[in-house]
């Protein structure tokens, strides 16, 4: 592509996946950024932390790597789609400050990925648009991997970052509020109307920013606590007692000094923990399963 078509305008991102016959996907979330202060906007939150090496996940048609690279930011693009991969391809074709691969993220090994990208000397930050089909697993298999980022910015439906960001005793809190809070530092930088979107979906969007935080578990205790925060919340209605016993029957006799040693009410409700209470009675039931 001789000229940097406008990635931002509706029109011609309709042409530019005409002429190679494609068309917005819904099963992949296919809704493209058409506001360039947005996407502006959105890079700008990654320089919350210093350094210049982003992974961009689902770049689409570019219109937020456009930004990225225009900031400077040396990016490796991870698309699902082959079409907008050949697209994006021909877009920034010569450009050697990006790489486009072809891959599903939700398969994703970060560890080996990380380890593999040669031009990664620090951390990287990792950027998204992120297709609301997947967010929820994506941002649980970040969190569980201990997000191994310098810093993570995600535009996603306003829902989940809500959720994400929720404190106890909230409606919106849950099982990804807790784990999100036992691995990350976030926040939610700032909404965005479903206008800046073409094709419009139906749900608005929020900006977060996730820090990773200071684990107080060792790394083999954690599968055990995001399985007991899990399963609790499956019933957040019971309490952490009748939870428990049903998740531990042989540890039944158990569960009271187990609460009282992690500052639970064993009649409490799983929205009334903290992170940190989750995290104590998880390590007591992970030496007591040892
Ligand atoms: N970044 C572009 C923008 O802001 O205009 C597109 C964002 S669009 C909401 C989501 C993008 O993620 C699409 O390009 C879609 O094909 C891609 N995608 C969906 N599922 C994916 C997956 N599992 N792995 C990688 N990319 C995925």
């Amino acid at each position: 592509m001789n000229e940097m078509p406008d990635l931002t305008s509706p029109r011609v991102l309709r042409e530019l996946l005409k002429e190679r016959s494609l068309s917005p996907k819904r099963q992949w979330g296919q809704n493209f950024l058409i506001d360039a202060n947005i996407a502006h906007k959105i890079a700008a939150s990654l320089e919350a932390v210093p350094g210049r090496e982003a992974i961009e996940i689902g770049p689409g048609a570019g219109a937020l790597t456009k930004t990225l690279l225009d900031k400077g930011y040396r990016v490796l693009a991870l698309e699902i789609d082959r079409g907008l991969v050949s697209l994006l391809e021909e877009i920034f074709m010569g450009n050697g400050q990006i790489q486009i691969r072809q891959a599903d993220v939700l398969k994703v090994n970060w560890q080996e990925l990380l380890q593999e990208h040669s031009a990664f000397n620090n951390l990287p930050k990792l950027i998204s648009n992120l297709p609301y089909v997947i967010s929820g697993p994506f941002i649980y298999s970040i969190l569980k991997e201990a997000l191994p980022f310098s810093i993570v910015v995600l535009m996603l439906q306003k829902e989940v970052a809500w959720r994400l960001v929720a404190t106890p005793g909230s409606p919106d809190y849950g099982a990804l509020s807790v784990i999100c809070r036992y691995y990350a530092y976030g926040r939610v930088l700032f909404e965005v109307s479903s206008n800046v979107f073409w094709p419009k979906p139906k749900v608005g969007s929020a900006v977060i920013q996730l820090l990773p935080g200071r684990r107080s578990l060792a790394p083999e205790e954690e599968p055990l606590f995001r399985a007991i925060v899990q399963g609790v919340f499956q019933q957040r209605r019971k309490t952490i007692f009748n939870n428990l016993a049903r998740l531990f029957p042989d540890l039944r006799d158990q569960i009271d000094s187990f609460c009282s040693a992690s500052g639970i009410t064993p009649t409490s409700r799983p929205e009334e923990l903290d992170v940190e209470q989750f995290a104590k009675l998880s390590r007591i039931i992970y030496n007591i399963h040892q």
